[in-house]
């Protein structure tokens, strides 16, 4: 680039990155990715440390989010609140500790850091006098920011009253308000078709925040973590960690359970690797860990830069979002013949794997995106689920680009395809096409159902193709010589599939049950179902009217059900599979009325020395009704090491809540440890 080239180039990335801002902060509807965005800024900088005249201090390089909206009161800090300096990988994080060393002066070895989660919300200033609650403001441009009182004020977890130990005087407090991932997901299932979305937690956060009627945000599931407190050394406060620990004796809601007093950058290092493993399963979107140096006397000695401290650092985990290409739209059939559209991608780096295909769930998701073959599109990826687009980013041209069509025959049979009425669903209704066959026998040999070992996906479409398996039971006619001819099969692993599945032919009704892959018709109710009938003859007598007395079915699975059966092939499938398999009578061992019959509990945390299934397994085994979330129907919470937010709740509603022990000791006396019925 030339010299004038690259002035203009930082002009328009400082109006890009202005627009990018606004969008963010303010309207809370992100126009590009987060690593995109960190790049420009970076960029930005750069050219305005080389154009220092062209320097500005309105420049977004310059200040943290946005003003105000002009709709909410103004409020001013005590103090400002900053932004954090990035690291992207331990040479960022050393070189920060060797900063921070120099800028010491000394040569003692800087120890001691408050390592933290950075919570992926929006960051809120708390004010707190007389030990109540006071008011509330957003981050604003860093000096400025919101007045949210009322909004915050709806937030359940929050104190409007410290308890005694904290201070009468006026002082703020500082944290993160934020969604749950569960909470998040919940709630856009919920949203009837047309309503707007949030793209992420932290949007929705914001948006549910930023309500104008704060009606509106009590019913949005908010939730705040406090991890900072400006005036600590007043109070005779000298560590960050012991921060954490004071606020949360007042009554204030922390991570500190989560936050780790660290001596060395090595052991910063390794506790970040280990952090980046476990990000899954933590019940919160986490951008990062801050990590802080720990004295907060030498966190003064160390200051600030104008909008960074230099005392902390936000090391970033992998971006789980990133943007780029849709090079078209494929179609896939599933088991059910659903035709399910699916994102063909240039290729793209999302959170450590290199994603080129992503589900659009249906033709309404393809619409409600408005996303068209040469868009832009943010994708996804979180833990092992498959990467989904959740937005479409504004690009050129996207209006003269044609919309997407569903198509109107199967792609794989070339049948005509039916659209049931009252579900989003396009089908292929060839039972006997080819992507359907594959797909069934694919979800019948599956661990969670017969788990056949051996028999994988290549393998399945070399049979269905060859015309040697079509159904379930044609598995079991299978000889080694015919399989050994097949491609990229021995002889030995021949022989293996055999012997794996004539020891599959032991299995239980649940499995077997589950294994038909009947639509409506997972785990859970394939459990009721084989309890109820006990055999899958009895099963195939089952009308829809006795269908619903089973356990955890319905209407809708009931009629699922009768219609699995009635369809051509159904009833003939159930009965070529009954003399092949053994299984025991599952209603042999079930009580007639376990010491929780009428109960419904819910499990959190970690259990010792039974896993979460088989504690479940107990509970309903003893006439409980296990139920995944925490809400007023709730008889009572088993509850592990480490509970979270289910802990939470169940303290909240006043739920009574069991230890593993306490448990056992009800299911063996039949006294149950807590008042009521
Ligand atoms: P950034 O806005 O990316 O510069 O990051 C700074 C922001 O990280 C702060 O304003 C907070 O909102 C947020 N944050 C989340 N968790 C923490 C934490 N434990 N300590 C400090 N800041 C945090
Ligand atoms: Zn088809």
């Amino acid at each position: 680039m030339t010299h004038p080239d690259r002035r203009s180039r930082l002009l328009e990335l400082r109006a890009q990155l202005q627009n990018a801002d606004r969008q963010y902060h303010l309207l809370d509807a992100p126009i590009m990715a987060d690593p995109e965005y960190d790049l420009l800024k970076a960029e930005l900088r750069e050219l305005e440390e080389e154009f220092p005249e062209l320097a500005h201090p309105e420049s977004p390089s310059q200040t943290i989010g946005a003003g105000p909206r002009a709709e909410f009161t103004k409020s001013t800090h005590r103090s400002p609140m900053m932004s954090l300096e990035n690291a992207f990988d331990e040479g960022d994080l050393r070189a920060w500790v060797t900063r921070a060393q120099r800028h010491l002066g000394g040569d003692a070895e800087l120890s001691g850091f408050s390592v933290e989660p950075k919570v992926d919300g929006i960051s809120i200033n708390l004010r707190y006098a007389g030990r109540r609650f006071v008011s509330a403001a957003t981050r604003g441009d860093g000096e400025t920011g919101e007045d949210v009182t009322a909004n915050i004020a709806t937030i359940a977890m929050l104190p409007a009253q410290l308890n005694s130990e904290a201070p009468l005087v006026e002082f703020e407090v500082r944290g993160e308000v934020y969604v749950e991932k569960a909470d998040f997901e919940a709630f856009n299932a919920a949203l009837a078709s047309g309503e707007e979305r949030y793209v992420n937690p932290r949007n929705f956060a914001g948006g549910s925040l930023r309500q104008l009627d704060a009606r509106i945000t009590a019913k949005r599931p908010l939730r705040v973590v406090l991890y900072a407190f400006p005036a600590a050394r007043e109070f005779g406060i000298t560590r960050q960690s012991e921060v954490l620990a004071t606020l949360a004796a007042w009554g204030l809601p922390t991570e500190s359970t989560r936050q780790r007093t660290l001596s060395s950058p090595d052991e910063v290092i390794a506790h970040y690797h280990a952090f980046v493993a476990a990000r899954d399963a933590l019940p919160f979107e986490v951008d990062g860990l801050v990590v802080k140096v720990d004295d907060l006397t030498l966190q003064e000695k160390l200051g600030a830069r104008s909008r960074t401290p230099r005392w902390a650092i936000a090391w970033k985990l992998p971006a789980r979002e990133a943007s780029t290409r849709l090079l078209g739209i494929e179609i896939s059939v599933g088991r059910t013949g659903a035709l399910t559209p699916v994102a063909v991608l240039e290729p793209v780096f999302v959170a450590g794997v290199t994603v080129s295909s992503a589900t659009l769930h249906n033709a309404e998701e393809i619409e409600r995106l408005d996303v068209r073959v040469g868009d832009t599109v943010l994708v996804q990826r979180a833990g092992d689920v498959i990467p989904k687009i959740t937005a479409v980013l504004p690009t050129e041209g996207h209006g003269e680009r044609p919309r997407f069509v569903m198509p109107s025959a199967c792609p794989i049979c070339s049948t005509p395809v039916v659209l049931v009425p009252d579900e989003v669903v396009t089908r292929c209704p060839n039972l006997r096409c080819p992507a359907q066959v594959k797909a069934r026998l694919r979800h019948f040999a599956s661990v969670d159902a017969i788990n056949i070992d051996g028999l994988g996906e290549k393998l399945i479409d070399q049979l269905v193709e060859t015309g040697l398996a079509q159904s379930p039971e044609d598995l079991f006619r299978l000889d080694a010589k015919v399989l050994a001819g097949l491609d990229r099969m021995g002889e030995r692993s021949a022989a293996k599939l055999v012997t794996s599945l004539e020891a599959a032919k032991q299995t239980t009704l649940p499995r077997l049950v589950f294994g038909l892959g009947i639509r409506h018709v997972g785990e859970v109710v394939a459990r009721g179902l084989a309890q109820h009938y006990g055999t899958l003859g009895a099963l195939t007598e089952a009308t829809e009217e006795s269908l619903t007395a089973a356990p955890d079915v319905g209407a809708v699975v009931a009629k699922s059900v009768r219609q699995f059966l009635d369809q051509e092939g159904g009833l003939a499938l159930v009965r070529a599979l009954e003399p092949i398999f053994r299984y025991p009578d599952p209603r042999a061992n079930r009580p007639s009325a376990g010491a929780l019959q009428g109960t419904i509990a819910v499990v959190t945390g970690t259990l010792d020395g039974i896993s979460r299934g088989d504690a479940e397994a107990l509970l309903r085994e003893q006439g409980a009704k296990v139920t995944g979330s925490v809400s007023k129907a709730t008889t009572f919470l088993l509850a592990g090491e480490d509970a979270g937010s289910k802990l939470e709740k169940a303290r909240a509603l006043g739920k009574p809540v069991l230890s593993l022990a306490e448990l056992h000791a009800w299911i063996q006396t039949g006294n149950r440890p807590f008042p009521g019925n």
